[in-house]
């Protein structure tokens, strides 16, 4: 029988990491010398607008500045030219946006995941519900919902699952314990008991596991997609800018913000802004910002460092192709060890190698970075070479004579992921913790997705877009209701007990 070669279960152990100290740095700009990821470096025109806005002059002045070029900064963008078309400021009403992105487009986690774009469904809904309750452990299944099926909506909407590699063939959860099996079982029967619909969560015993897929344990399957994620935030981006003449959206890659500082009023100002963005490029102004930084956001924001904040953590993924063809291997979406593990097969057109097989995206091992499991690592320069031996061996160990033990990786790379204590995401104006209530007014986050994002950030954007909107408009905002109360920034800094919850 296959064996799992890595230690198990070491997400409790994660946890408790976080509460180690308190006395680390805010987090660094990201390098400049990334490791080279499939989806950024596969192919010389996977990243059209890498560069764009590099060069030449820089925006001077802008409505709204969004900095991060990742899933959350052009989704962001995308909302705000929704909003505007759809004439939510009155008809004829315009805004400008600058995105600020320190590297290439969309070259953090975005162009460096995994490439799943999974609604949570069921899982943790067990420790979601006791944590917060019935309510807001459904609103945590909604808000996974409402996002991916937003997305879906767009790629459909716009035929773009082509140009963005859609996979639809489903997910596995993939049990090596009994504890990881007994876990998943109460979480799906507390959601099914509270009325989350789990009708298409499919339970596969080891038999049924083995037949179809050969690795002899058990899991459950459900619904569920992968993608090419910077594909999928391109096209966002050019929805953005084409959406309506009324929203002026430009990008400004290879730029990154050192510094924001409170504009002092001039007399030749024709339009007061409040802040200036300052670049090694020059300076930007602004009314309102949007904190699209993730792992970073403690670079700007230093009240967003250590383990109440956003905790920078290196993860590192792979390209390895399978040792036998599609047919064989069956399609699917998987994730084992509770949650360390990710890997799915791309589409059919990058089959290749001697043999024409399945070229499959494996993140995770975690297990092999065990006790500080690169927590506050800021730096995807690197990959860990324990990381790599463990990822490399896990598929043949799991699924034997599907791959090849020892087979090189076609490409490995790093990424830093964002993480909370509560694996929730920071979402809303951005506070002082000091109590001074206007040092940021204006100021707007959504970021800390715990390696969770691809099912949560477009919504959260959404969430903080209409923020900005309402303020802008003078109109009330109201929570959306499918948003868990307790993603928002004001039930998270002013709320120590939160703040520190795991
Ligand atoms: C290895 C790995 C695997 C993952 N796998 C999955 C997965 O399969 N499914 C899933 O749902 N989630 C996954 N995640 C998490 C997911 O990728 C993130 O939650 C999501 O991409 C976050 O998007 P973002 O736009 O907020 O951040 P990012 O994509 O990181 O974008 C932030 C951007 O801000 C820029 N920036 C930072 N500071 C500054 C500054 N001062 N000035 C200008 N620009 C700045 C950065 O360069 C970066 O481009 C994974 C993450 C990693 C790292």
């Amino acid at each position: 029988m296959p064996t799992s070669s890595i230690p198990l279960n070491q997400f409790d152990a994660t946890q408790g990491v976080f509460r180690l100290s308190n006395s680390h740095p805010p987090a660094h700009l990201p390098v400049p010398n990334p490791t080279k990821s499939f989806w950024i470096d596969s192919a010389p025109d996977a990243n059209p607008f890498a560069k764009e806005g590099s060069e030449g002059a820089l925006t001077s002045d802008a409505d709204i500045c969004i900095i991060g070029s990742g899933i959350t900064g052009v989704s962001a963008a995308y909302h705000l030219s929704q909003a505007i078309a759809n004439g939510k400021l009155g008809k004829d009403k315009s805004l400008t946006a600058v995105i600020l992105e320190a590297r290439d487009f969309c070259s953090g986690a975005t162009g460096r995941n995994g490439g799943h774009l999974i609604a949570a469904t069921y899982k943790q809904f067990r420790r979601l519900q006791e944590t917060y309750g019935t309510e807001q452990a459904l609103r945590s299944m909604e808000m996974e919902n409402h996002t991916v099926e937003a997305l879906l909506d767009i790629i459909q909407a716009e035929n773009l699952a082509d140009a963005v590699d859609l996979a639809a063939w489903g997910h596995n959860d993939l049990f090596l314990t009994e504890k990881e099996a007994a876990t998943a079982e109460g979480d799906l029967n507390s959601a099914k008991e509270a009325g989350v619909n789990v009708k298409s969560v499919e339970i596969l015993d080891a038999q049924m596991m083995n037949d179809r897929y050969g690795t002899p344990y058990p899991g459950y399957r459900f619904p569920s997609h992968n993608l090419w994620p910077l594909k999928l935030v391109t096209e966002l981006y050019k929805l953005a800018k084409s959406r309506t003449s009324n929203f002026s959206l430009t990008l400004h890659t290879r730029t990154p913000v050192t510094s924001i500082t409170p504009s002092s009023p001039s007399a030749s100002s024709i339009m007061p802004r409040r802040y200036t963005v300052n670049t090694p490029r020059g300076c930007i102004s602004c009314s309102y910002i949007i904190h699209a930084t993730n792992a970073y956001a403690s670079h700007l924001l230093p009240q967003f460092t250590g383990p109440a904040g956003i905790i920078p953590n290196r993860g590192q993924v792979i390209a390895l192709r399978a040792a036998i063809g599609r047919d064989k291997l069956g399609m699917a979406g998987w994730v084992a060890n509770e949650i360390s593990e990710y890997w799915f097969p791309m589409p059919a057109k990058y089959d290749g190698g001697k043999d024409g097989n399945p070229l499959v995206i494996l993140g995770g091992g975690r297990e092999a970075t065990a006790p500080r499991f690169e927590l506050y690592e800021d730096d995807d320069s690197v990959i860990n070479e324990d990381v790599s031996r463990l990822l490399k061996d896990f598929l043949p160990n799991l699924f034997e004579g599907r791959y090849e033990k020892g087979r090189k990786p076609e490409m490995e790379w790093s990424g830093i992921i964002g993480r909370t204590i509560m694996r929730d995401p920071f979402v809303g104006p951005v506070l002082d913790v000091d109590g001074d209530p206007e040092k940021y007014e204006g100021q707007f986050i959504s970021a800390g997705y715990s390696g969770h994002g691809m099912p949560r950030a477009f919504g959260c954007a959404e969430v903080v877009v209409d923020m900005i909107i309402s303020e802008i408009g003078g109109l009330e905002w109201s929570i959306p209701n499918w948003l868990p109360d307790r993603y928002l920034t004001w039930n998270r800094f002013l709320n120590k007990e939160h703040a520190t919850m795991g």
